[in-house]
């Protein structure tokens, strides 16, 4: 009786289940379908972006300001970063443009938007409109029944078929595209990625991975014909990867450039580019510092660091800048200079942590002063007029009309070309109120 049973109850688990998997089939369909309507819409304002920018100056910069500030407008309204929604307008339009196929199937719910994504992004090495439409075609058959990441390699490899020029021509192209990237991680630590020929990356690596062996070998081993025989020996038991990551950041962090174009000299070892060190902001609360708490110390005072490293970085300064705030809801209060007067640069840098445009989150200490109400109309030179912009939203608003209204609480209202408002109030200092009370002997607010 009991297997009868719990075959029943199997039967109608099954039945429940087939029905969830038929509805998670049709929601799939149905968000393709409004993937593709959305395709639409940003590839016409990516449209408009395009005609308005035919009447502009032959300058890329000013020819860009238009669609920036669209996908500003996109961005403000959407709260998505206005850098991600250019890309989405770019994206939209080559698909709608370039791939109506696979626009079509998007619509109809037969491929998803990461099986088109794969297709406008891997056919983009592609420029002959023929060699495209047969890419389109091929590509969307494999599309059609297969995951997107499989649907890539295939793709790649009929790129690679169709494309007219030589793997030395493209190379050289694709040589320009070269770069460092950096991304945070979380628990304090970040990635470090660099693009760069695949002979050079290889060779970076296999050197990387001998000296990392080397030094293994040379730290780690006890000698072999005597196991445990030096109780003083400091063994190494970083693994391999770590070793690696190790001498990389020191590399990094310590060497020069070969051929240093500042000095002219062919290596460089205490001046020039050599010369110039690291720098990081590091905002750290007093108890943090005092060595009472181990919270809220950050990097340019939005990304969390662990208090040992701020501690450590704190140490080793030779002056600091403190930043008062509120104890009861955050805001900054003053700055001053251990060894030099507070000022007002840095009071702002402080207050407003990154670039006060909706959405943008540069570092302040890479960020323009930019007067809110202009300078030259009889705009102050004080904090309740300036406020942190990087250097693409201060294009942005000296181009287009987005007018920054500051309030005296040093919230900027940001009003679009379009009107629509949005109000950016500065950043705080996030505090909790459980850690203790900082000691007497502190420098009073
Ligand atoms: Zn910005």
């Amino acid at each position: 009786m009991e297997g009868t049973a719990s075959l029943g109850h199997r039967d109608d688990d099954d039945a429940a289940l087939a029905c969830l998997v038929e509805e998670i089939v049709d929601i799939h369909a149905a968000i393709a379908s409004l993937e593709a309507e959305l395709a639409t819409r940003m590839a016409a304002t990516q449209q408009i972006a395009n005609q308005r920018a035919a009447h502009q100056s032959a300058e890329t910069r000013m020819r860009e300001i238009e669609e920036r500030s669209i996908a500003a407008e996109i961005g403000l309204a959407t709260r998505v970063n206005d850098r991600a929604v250019q890309n989405r307008m770019h994206d939209a339009h080559e698909l709608v443009r370039d791939y109506p196929t696979a626009h079509a199937a998007l619509a109809d719910g037969r491929i998803s938007s990461r099986h088109a994504a794969v297709i406008v992004e891997t056919g983009r090495a592609l420029q002959d409109p023929d060699a495209r439409a047969l890419y389109e075609a091929t590509v969307l058959e494999r599309a059609l029944r297969d995951t997107a990441p499989r649907t890539k390699a295939f793709a790649e490899q009929v790129v690679e078929e169709l494309h007219p020029r030589s793997i030395t021509e493209r190379h050289r192209e694709a040589v320009k595209t070269r770069t460092v990237w950096m991304q945070h991680r979380g628990d304090s630590m970040s990635e470090l990625g660099i693009i760069t020929p695949t002979v050079l990356a290889e060779g970076i690596w296999d050197r990387l991975t001998q000296q990392a062996h080397e030094t293994k070998t040379v730290q780690v081993a006890p000698p072999a014909d005597e196991p445990d025989a030096d109780d003083d020996a400091v063994y190494d038991e970083r693994s391999l990867d770590q070793i690696r990551a190790d001498i990389a950041i020191d590399l990094l962090l310590t060497g020069g450039p070969s051929v240093d174009p500042t000095t002219g000299a062919i290596t460089g070892p205490a001046g020039g580019l050599a010369a110039i060190h690291a720098r990081a902001s590091i905002v750290i609360p007093a108890v943090t510092a005092a060595g009472f708490a181990d919270r809220g110390a950050t990097l340019d005072g939005a990304t969390p660091v662990d208090a040992e490293t701020a501690r450590a970085l704190l140490a080793g300064a030779p002056s600091w800048e403190r930043i008062f705030t509120h104890p009861i809801h955050g805001h900054v209060l003053a700055t001053d200079t251990y060894r030099r007067p507070a000022n007002l640069d840095r009071y702002l840098a402080a207050r407003d942590i990154h670039c006060r445009f909706p959405g943008c989150r540069r570092p302040a200490r890479v960020c323009d002063r930019d007067h809110n109400h202009d300078w030259a109309l009889g705009g102050t030179t004080d904090a309740c007029n300036l406020a942190c912009l990087c250097k693409r939203h201060h294009t942005l608003k000296t181009e287009k009309p987005w007018k920054p209204v500051q309030l005296r609480d040093g919230s900027i209202r940001w009003t679009s070309p379009l009107g629509r408002v949005s109000t950016d109030p500065p950043e705080r200092y996030v505090i909790f109120r459980d850690e203790p009370d900082p000691p007497p002997s502190d420098p009073p607010f």
